[in-house]
């Protein structure tokens, strides 16, 4: 289980509406604050897909160099909610749209996915007298054991579409080249994370890249939650493949987010169906999909309501924690030990700062929607 900080515990325990959201941004402030101590050397851009919420960015914004953004609606979102953010766009199948709407919001960088993105950036760039500042996102041949995904399919470009790329880039002068973007796998630890930007960075050189961006993917435990991404190890690795001048980026999202997101709800109803016992709380995977996307069981801490005094609920147990929604998909967490847990008492589930309620199905059976609170001490 999971013992949730202070703070967390006392505005859980006071509230009136269940399920909330409850955001510990002096924790996620803190926290960005020694990412940002542990790589001096390196540029830090959060990526806003992880969570785009006002409030988590305003947090983060005195810790990082900018926000990478993936579509034009987070482009449009982040302009809004962090002006003068420098911004990094990247992702695949951006529209004529989006590259009008990047060059006009002035991003700092566009990742560029193919050689016919580049050729359409190029003419609308050229139509709106803007010289955009581009990298080129590589998909390198490389195997990555131990990742939760694998970038490969679709994102970047192989060798022969950079090699086309490097032909079309002198006949559009007004495009300027930085270098290269490399976001290849995630649920990496920061040993495996530096194998890897060494190799990009090597790669990098054959084009002489002033910049390289190594992407985001920095593991996140979610059996392990008392475990972070060892940002000192990494920092320190990265200060190495800087030394001889390169600019290198990086854009995490997962494992700067993750940790300071609280889903909080009340357990309607514990019942029996012959030898399982479940544990059925107001919400569901609607609100909070992580642990259903990811198949794990989503860490969590009981906060029992009725005070000592009141007649327990038998001897501690294990339970299926569950849902409202009429689907055998909508489990936060399988037979998992919840001590003596009873009707009332409340369920903080952990690690849903990140990829949570922003990746639900919110519409999906029409309950009502979380509240959101926001801790700043
Ligand atoms: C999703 C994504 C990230 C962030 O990945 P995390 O696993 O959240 O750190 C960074 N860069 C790109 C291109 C991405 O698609």
């Amino acid at each position: 289980m999971l013992e949730p900080p202070p703070r967390v515990r006392a505005c859980a325990l006071e509230l009136e509406r269940f399920p909330a959201y409850v955001y510990d941004l002096a924790g996620l402030g803190e926290h960005a604050a020694a990412i940002r101590t542990a790589l001096p050397n390196v540029e830090i851009f959060y990526a806003a897909k992880a969570n785009p919420d006002p409030p988590i960015l305003a947090a983060l914004e005195p810790y990082v160099d900018g926000i990478e953004v993936s579509s034009g609606g987070e482009l449009a979102h982040v302009a809004r909610a962090l002006p003068g953010a420098r911004l990094a766009f990247g992702g695949p199948g951006k529209t004529d749209e989006e590259l009008e709407l990047a060059l006009r919001t002035g991003v700092h960088r566009i990742h560029v996915e193919s050689p016919r993105e580049l050729e359409r950036l190029a003419a609308i760039a050229r139509r709106l007298g803007h010289e955009p500042g581009v990298l080129l996102r590589a998909n390198l041949d490389v195997t990555v054991a131990g990742a939760a995904l694998t970038m490969d399919g679709p994102f970047g470009m192989d060798d022969a579409a950079i090699a086309r790329c490097l032909e079309l880039l002198p006949r559009m002068p007004w495009v300027r080249p930085y270098g290269v973007h490399a976001h290849l796998a995630s649920g990496l630890a920061a040993p495996v994370m530096l194998e890897l930007a060494g190799r990009i960075v090597r790669w990098a050189d054959r084009m002489d890249a002033a910049e390289v961006n190594l992407g985001g993917g920095m593991a996140v435990d979610y059996r392990a939650p008392g475990e972070r991404f060892d940002w000192a190890a990494y920092g320190a690795g990265l200060a190495r493949l800087a030394a001889d001048g390169r600019a290198l980026r990086v854009e995490p999202g997962r494992a700067v987010a993750a940790y300071h997101g609280w889903y909080v709800t009340d357990v309607l109803e514990v019942k029996h169906t012959r030898d399982a016992a479940f544990a059925v709380l107001r919400g569901g995977t609607h609100h909070l999909r992580t642990p259903a996307a990811k198949g794990h069981d989503q860490p969590f801490a009981v906060l029992p309501r009725w005070g000592a005094a009141e007649p327990d609920g038998g001897p501690p147990g294990t339970a299926t924690l569950v849902g409202q929604l009429c689907t055998p998909k909508d489990v936060f967490a399988r037979a998992v030990p919840v001590g003596r847990l009873r009707e009332g008492d409340l369920v903080a589930f952990g690690m849903a700062g990140a990829y949570a309620w922003n990746i639900s199905h919110h519409g999906f059976l029409m309950h009502p929607e979380p509240a959101f609170h926001y801790l700043t001490g």
